[in-house]
Parts: structure tokens; C-alpha cells; sequence
């Protein structure tokens, strides 16, 4: 029995994009619209559901995942207040 490799490959594939996507979060400079959207590509730039125009990525996500850096970002900057 012949094996078919290269379906076995995009099946494969399909199933690690399924569980890799990311989701994206954006932020629309118009109207300050916040929005979470699944993109295949990095590159693409979805419009605001609100208003239309093209919405911006943001960070924000990364910026969540460090919570411990913003606690001693805080202590140096009271430091200096003090
Ligand atoms: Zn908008």
C-alpha cells in the first residue's frame, strides 16, 4: 500500500496553523476601536469593524506576559520620586 506523503504533509500542516495561528490584537487610530482578530499573515492589516479605516497592531499583548517587570519598573521610578 502506497503511502500518499504529501497529503499526509498538508494535513499536517492544516492542523499545526489551526493550533499556531495567532491572534492578533489591534488598536484603530480613528476611533480607539480595540479588537482581537486571528491572521494567518503578520503583514495583514485588517479594517476597524467600527469604523472602517485600517486599524494598527498592537503590542499590548507581549506587554501583559511581563507582569514582573512592571512591578520593579515601578520601585526605581519611586526611588527617584523620593
Ligand atoms: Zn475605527
Amino acid at each position: 500500500m502506497k503511502v500518499d506523503y504529501i497529503r499526509l504533509f498538508e494535513y499536517i500542516i492544516a492542523k499545526l496553523t489551526e493550533v499556531v495561528m495567532p491572534i492578533y490584537e489591534y488598536n484603530c487610530p480613528f476611533c480607539r476601536e480595540k479588537f482581537e482578530k486571528l491572521q494567518r499573515r503578520a503583514d495583514e492589516q485588517p479594517a476597524c469593524p467600527r469604523c472602517g479605516k485600517p486599524a494598527k497592531r498592537s503590542v499590548s499583548v507581549f506587554a501583559g506576559a511581563t507582569d514582573t517587570a512592571g512591578s520593579g519598573c515601578a520601585g526605581s521610578a519611586g526611588s527617584g520620586f523620593g
